[in-house]
């Protein structure tokens, strides 16, 4: 089978679909207040993303995450989910969320395949919550969590954007939250993707993270089962569960990075950060469509694929889209 082999010998498996760029949170770090979505139309269809998902998967993609905006404001997520599931060759779907819709779905995402599932939660603080996502829904989220821990899910991980000013406050809590309730934390380090001016001085590195848990929860230690390739550096208490710390700033995964991203109205990217983007869309809604174009397009985009995002040097570029408009 032809791979998707970029020019640095990294293996492209891993394709994150973002369904829709709306949202039903303006989570400050992610996008503006003011935005004007996507028109319905320009989105891709459950058809035309599952037949990209088709063609993805001669190439070698075996993984797939849904994501956005917030994905479950996509009606009918989980019929999605199924057709994904019975491509062939697929082995692994998540989903990312920001939880508020989950409470309701959880079961019908799991009944139609979804095993992995991602919920954001950066506190467990009404009024932090409110600042940081500028809406109210905190108990939407823990009910959401809570739905989803008894329709089967598990491990289920919980997301929280370390940001100075927020997370020293948060980072104990939600550890403590975790634990209690067998969720698994993961930090993810603050990124310029957002509309914030991002500065670094807002960035909380996993040494600081690591310290605050070890004082205020338990002694940590590196995971047994460790992956040096995986984007989390995981971490397990002594009496058990786990803490992850995606730190995509002060440690770049980018040398194993395996991702592609197709955006919701159908813009292939081969990196979060990248600059430029191919339109896959015209060809996935040609009659009959052109797979070997398909393919063609997916091969020369992993192609064109740079080595890093350059974030921690003076030649980065913070690329025109923000976070909800690519796909977390
Ligand atoms: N709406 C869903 C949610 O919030 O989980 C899915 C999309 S969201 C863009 C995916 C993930 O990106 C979330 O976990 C969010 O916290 C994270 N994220 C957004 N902006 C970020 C930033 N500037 N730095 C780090 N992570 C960010
Ligand atoms: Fe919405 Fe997720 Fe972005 Fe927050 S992080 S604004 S929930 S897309």
């Amino acid at each position: 089978m032809t791979a998707l082999v970029d020019t640095f010998g990294r293996i492209h498996n891993n394709l994150r679909i973002s369904v829709t760029d709306r949202c039903n949170l303006r989570c400050t770090y992610c996008m503006p207040e003011n935005v004007t979505f996507l028109d319905k139309s320009a989105l891709l269809s459950f058809e035309e993303m599952t037949h990209f998902v088709t063609v993805a998967a001669t190439l070698g993609v075996n993984k797939i995450r849904l994501t956005g905006g917030e994905p479950l404001l996509r009606r009918n997520l989980s019929e999605l989910v199924r057709l994904i599931a019975a491509v062939p060759g697929i082995t692994d779907i998540g989903l990312t969320t920001n939880g508020l819709l989950l409470a309701n779905q959880a079961e019908a995402l799991f009944d139609a395949g979804l095993r992995r599932l991602n919920v954001s939660l950066d506190t467990l603080d009404a009024g932090r919550f409110f600042e940081l996502s500028r809406r109210d829904g905190l108990p939407q989220v823990l009910a959401g969590l809570e739905a989803a821990k008894r329709a089967g899910f598990g491990p289920i991980k919980v997301n929280a954007v370390a940001i100075r000013g927020f997370i020293e406050h948060d980072a104990v809590p939600l550890a403590q939250f975790c634990r209690e309730n067998g969720f698994e934390l993961r930090f993810i380090e603050y990124m310029p993707i957002g509309a914030d001016v991002w500065e670094r001085v807002k960035v909380v590195f996993a040494h600081e993270l690591l310290e605050w848990l070890e004082v205020g929860v338990a002694p940590l230690a590196p995971a047994a089962n460790y992956d040096p390739r995986s984007p989390a550096m995981d971490f397990e208490y002594a009496d058990g569960g786990r803490v992850g710390i995606i730190a995509s700033v002060s440690r770049p995964f980018c040398r194993s990075c395996n991702r592609i991203r197709l955006t919701a109205e159908g813009k292939l990217r081969n990196c979060l950060f990248a600059l430029d983007e191919v339109d896959v869309k015209p060809l996935l809604r040609m009659n009959p469509t052109d797979d070997a174009a398909i393919r063609a397009m997916l091969l020369a985009n992993v192609q064109a694929k740079w080595e890093g995002h350059e974030i921690n040097s003076a030649k980065f570029v913070k690329p025109l889209r923000t976070m909800h408009a690519i796909g977390g």
